[in-house]
């Protein structure tokens, strides 16, 4: 299997790639903030306890979000293997999914980074908002907080990745196709192995 976290703050185009490659590679692709957004647009228990701190910009809570993640895994038994989009953002979450991929004797094969810089972040994020209809998109504070959380809490995670050596980082800055050629270079060598 080909597990690929795919990485990078709020706004460096992960959503966009992943649509891309989940058809190029053959993988599931699994966004927490989408199935959070279609948890609260159906008003599941699940949406109800995620809407206040997406609103705010802030982390859904560790055990929310990794029963989440674990019930969309099991989803999709006999994958190829699963593009994860906004998954890990904390340690503890990293650990969860290394727990849950032993489980299904695999591994995190890859973290690619999308790097952005903060003030494109943001001048995307507020375009997206005006058509997304996303609440956490309209507002700049909202994007300020999470860009800050990003480097907060989720930052630290290329570091966990790094000392496991599955880390690579990509320049986020350029054409949609750029983009997708730079991530295609480190999966195709990826799949080599
Ligand atoms: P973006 O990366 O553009 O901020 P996402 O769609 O990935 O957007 O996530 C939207 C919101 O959903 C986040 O701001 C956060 O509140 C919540 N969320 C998504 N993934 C996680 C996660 N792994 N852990 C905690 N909260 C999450």
């Amino acid at each position: 299997m080909t597990n690929l976290v795919l990485f990078g703050p709020p706004g460096a185009g992960k959503g966009t790639q992943a649509e891309i490659l989940k058809e190029k590679y053959k993988l599931i692709h699994i966004s927490t903030g989408d199935v959070f957004r279609y948890n609260i647009k159906n008003e599941t228990e699940l949406g109800l306890s995620a809407k206040s701190y997406i609103d705010k910009g802030q982390l859904v809570p560790d055990e929310v979000t990794i029963n989440m993640l674990n019930a969309e895994v099991d989803k999709n038994e006999g994958a190829n293997g699963f593009i994860f989009d906004g998954f890990p953002r904390t340690e503890a979450q990293a650990d969860a999914l290394s727990v849950l991929l032993k489980e299904k004797n695999t591994e995190v094969s890859a973290m690619i980074a999308l790097e952005v810089e903060d003030q494109v972040l943001v001048e995307r994020l507020l375009e997206r908002g005006k058509t997304s209809g996303r609440a956490d998109d309209a507002d700049e504070e909202v994007i300020k907080n999470r860009i800050k959380v990003y480097y907060d809490e989720t930052a630290i995670l290329k570091e966990y990745y790094k000392k496991q050596d599955k880390y690579y980082g990509i320049d986020g800055v350029g054409s949609i196709d750029e983009i997708t050629q730079r991530l295609s270079a480190v999966i195709d060598e990826l799949m080599k192995k």
